[in-house]
């Protein structure tokens, strides 16, 4: 290891993607690599069971940055809510659902249309099936011994409610399938998710192993903040922590997440010039950081449980896809997604039905109030900015709502309580949209990677930051469009995909 706080490579925050990226990168003994954690570096055995347990999900304070975001400015929306994102080494990936689906076809068909190469269908399938190990669906599309857990839920396995949701699902005219990662992504299947034995597979735990962490050349430090990059003219060379210690390395990775690596690069000079000259920060690179930010919009239907029906354990129960009567290019722009919400909950045994708008093209922002890394960013989400992502998320809730009448749920549902039978007309639904939309904490895309005609682009397609030397962002923030499904999979995919391609030695 190095002894001057210099190494080959820093990687700034372990999550989804930087834990990916340690692992990996640290494969190759003769290179150092020093892994920058805000949050606690728990041992394996330390992880308290609020990050562990799958069943539960979001986290706590103690492992939070306590962001809020707006959902946008349009009236009725302008609302503050949650936006959590986890501070512990293994990321939003140690608080989430563990829902595990991949990006789709046609979402690879709109990031190479942003003029990036190497990130076709074809192309990133090898990767998918080269991270996960699973024990289900064909060989083609599937790996048996990559480092990622990952587990195919039976219909047997589910509740009885929502084993009727697939049943209704497929009453009203949806195929029922049993791979949402294999050959065919629409209709209705139960979900698969990266739980195994009711533990969380969050990538400390998955790739960061005993093993993994005993190397050399591998240096993992938990409460280490980073405040920002250090450059020699246009060439990145170190990162300073907050409380001042400066590590000096051959290439700094950010992985900070959608909300951590784009106020990194805003408090380090790369981003808008005019909005760095309000922060009084010099500019560096004059970039669109935080410009594109992707939320996908969600609005939940509530239903009772009968008794006979009332089991509320796994949460995590089915998925169904499905096209809008507007969406592109074959894409899969809603998903309504059938789970249980917290046993304690007002209503008593309940299934929601939540239905989401998974490729919005209403876009946020991301800036800063100061360059002050204690200052929390501005993140304003903006859902439902324009009119045809009003009518298709509405399109979704009608879709949901359609299943949730349907015979076989009706038969174990004692009713819907959000929003209620009595709203059934579109514009009463959409009063109560605008009132209740919530976000599906799936933010991407705040340096995205683009082609050379791509005015947005932040990064190129390997994530290394335009204008700039030795600086690469890794993570979700890089995501040039919000893929139709949740996107921690995905997220990992990245930082696998660049490292086989550009990064392994
Ligand atoms: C409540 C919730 C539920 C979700 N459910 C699902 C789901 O079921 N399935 C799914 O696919 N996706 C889900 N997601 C989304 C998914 O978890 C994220 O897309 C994914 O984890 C993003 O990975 P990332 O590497 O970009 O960021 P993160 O995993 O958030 O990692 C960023 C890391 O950087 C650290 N960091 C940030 N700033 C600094 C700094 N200045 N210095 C040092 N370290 C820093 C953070 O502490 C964190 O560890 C969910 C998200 C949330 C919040």
């Amino acid at each position: 290891m190095s002894s001057n706080n210099w190494f080959d490579v820093v990687v700034v925050g372990g999550g989804s993607a930087g834990a990916v990226l340690a692992a990996r990168l640290s494969e190759d003994l003769s290179r150092t690599v020093l892994l920058l954690e805000a949050g606690p570096a728990y041992g394996l055995g330390e992880y308290p069971d609020v990050l562990i347990d799958a069943e539960r999900v979001g986290g706590d304070e103690e492992h939070d940055w306590g962001f809020v975001a707006h959902l946008g400015q349009l009236g009725a929306l302008d609302r503050e809510i949650p936006a959590p994102r986890a501070k512990v080494l293994g990321g939003s990936s140690a608080i989430n659902m563990g829902v595990a689906l991949r990006a789709r076809p046609s979402d690879f068909a709109a990031w190479i249309a942003r003029g990036v190469s190497g990130w076709s269908w074809g192309d990133v399938l090898e990767t998918f099936r080269g991270l996960e190990n699973t024990d289900s669906g064909e060989d083609r599309f599937h790996g048996r011994s990559g480092p990622f857990p990952i587990r195919q839920r039976t219909y047997e396995e589910l509740t009885p409610s929502v084993r009727a949701f697939i049943d209704a699902a497929e009453q009203q005219g949806y195929r029922r399938g049993d791979d949402p990662n294999g050959h065919r992504c629409d209709g209705v299947s139960p979900v698969t998710l990266n739980v195994v034995a009711g533990v969380r597979q969050h990538t400390a735990l998955a790739y960061l192993t005993e093993q993994v962490r005993r190397r050399p050349n591998l240096m993992v430090l938990g409460r280490t903040e980073a405040d920002r990059v250090l450059f020699s003219g246009q060439t990145a060379t170190g990162v300073r922590t907050v409380d001042g210690t400066v590590y000096e390395a051959g290439q700094i990775i950010l992985s900070a997440g959608s909300y951590g690596s784009a106020a990194i690069l805003l408090r380090s000079g790369i981003g808008p010039a005019r909005d760095l000259a309000g922060l009084a920060v010099d500019v560096v690179a004059d970039l669109p950081v935080g410009q594109r930010l992707q939320e996908q919009p969600i609005y939940t239907s509530v239903y009772t449980l009968r008794p006979e029906a009332c089991a509320m354990s796994p949460r995590a129960g089915a998925v169904l896809s499905a096209a809008s009567s507007q969406a592109h290019g074959g894409e899969l722009d809603l998903m309504v997604a059938a789970a249980h919400p917290p046993t304690l909950n007002p209503v008593g045994a309940a299934i929601a039905l939540a239905a989401s708008l998974v490729r919005p093209e209403s876009r946020g922002t991301l800036r800063l109030r100061s360059a002050d890394p204690n200052d929390r960013p501005v993140i304003e989400n903006n859902l439902l900015a324009t009119a045809r992502d009003r009518d298709r998320l509405l399109e979704g809730v009608k879709l949901s709502r359609e299943i949730g009448r349907a015979k076989a749920f009706a038969s174990v549902t004692g009713g819907e309580v959000v929003p209620g039978d009595q709203f059934r007309d579109d514009a009463e639904l959409l009063r109560l949209i605008d009132e209740q939309v919530g976000s599906f904490q799936h933010a991407t895309s705040t340096a995205p990677m683009g082609g050379d005609s791509d005015e947005w682009a932040v990064v190129d397609g390997a994530g290394a930051v335009l204008g700039v030397a030795n600086l690469r962002v890794i993570d979700a923030s890089i995501i040039p469009e919000v893929p139709s499904v949740p996107t921690n999979l995905t997220t990992i995919m990245v930082a696998e995909h660049i490292y086989r391609n550009t990064l392994a030695r």
